[in-house]
């Protein structure tokens, strides 16, 4: 049954301590879809992303990716992951950033590291040391490095943050295109506009899953045209 999901999340649950963080999430994500995770601060959606990804452990539920139960270490070549926080080598360039996250995915080859660094728009300053890269730039050079493998699953943390409204937009026509060709994207956000543009949400709440649809059902679940407003009065706060 998980074959035609690239993410099937069962009854997943962590704790941190005296912390729950995942309080029994079920979802699943179809191929080539884009799935936005919604939610406030400590909701719970990177932890879910670590999760899927096979980062964190659950304590109990499953998670199954590309049909195969997590933590599986194989699946890992068909997944990109960005983090919140931009993992990339700060004395490296550009470019070398980008060539060793193909090379510990096996890929070979300088296309692979041009289309990366052109999709983001990076490849003219793909001879800077990452350093000396604006927070924007960094985001950009931490997504290609996020896709040089051309995953099957993109993981997107928080992949806009910093990144200026023209880009966004640039980035999620991209995503779009990626979705259409195959690869599934599940992405975390808390700008209404990016939620508008994923096929479906979840909204995440203290590690639960509150609503989950397409942006249209959960604005008319939540009573309102506006996303924002929709999604407030689901999560029980004033709008
Ligand atoms: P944000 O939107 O602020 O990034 P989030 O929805 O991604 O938040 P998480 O980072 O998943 O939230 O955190 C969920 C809860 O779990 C928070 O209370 C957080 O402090 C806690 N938590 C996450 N990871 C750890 C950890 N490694 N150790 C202890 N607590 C953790």
């Amino acid at each position: 049954m998980s074959d035609s999901y690239a993410v099937d999340v069962q009854d997943v649950h962590r704790r941190f301590g005296p912390i729950t963080a995942l309080d029994g999430v079920t979802l699943r994500v179809r191929q080539g879809e884009i799935y936005g995770l919604l939610g406030p601060n400590g909701a719970g959606k990177t932890t879910l992303i670590r999760t899927i990804v096979g980062l964190v452990a659950p304590d109990s539920g499953t998670v199954t990716v590309l049909g195969r139960r997590m933590p599986d270490l194989d699946v890992l070549r068909g997944v990109g992951y960005m983090t919140q926080q931009a993992a990339l080598y700060p004395g490296l360039s550009v470019e070398e950033n980008v060539q060793f996250f193909a090379a510990i995915n096996g890929i070979d080859g300088e296309a692979g590291v041009r289309d990366a660094l052109e999709l983001v728009r990076l490849y003219d300053r793909r001879k800077s040391v990452v350093s000396t890269l604006s927070g924007g730039m960094r985001q950009r050079c931490s997504l290609a490095c996020a896709l040089v493998h051309k995953p099957k699953l993109l993981l997107l943390d928080e992949p806009t943050v910093g990144v200026d409204p023209q880009l966004r937009v640039q980035f999620w026509e991209d995503f779009r295109k990626m979705a259409a060709a195959g690869t599934t994207i599940v992405v975390s956000s808390h700008v209404m506009d990016e939620a508008e543009r994923c096929q479906r949400l979840g909204l995440i709440q203290y590690g639960r899953l509150l609503s989950e649809g397409t942006p249209a059902e959960i604005r008319e679940r939540g009573g309102s045209q506006n996303l924002e407003e929709a999604f407030l009065a689901l999560a029980g706060q004033p709008s």
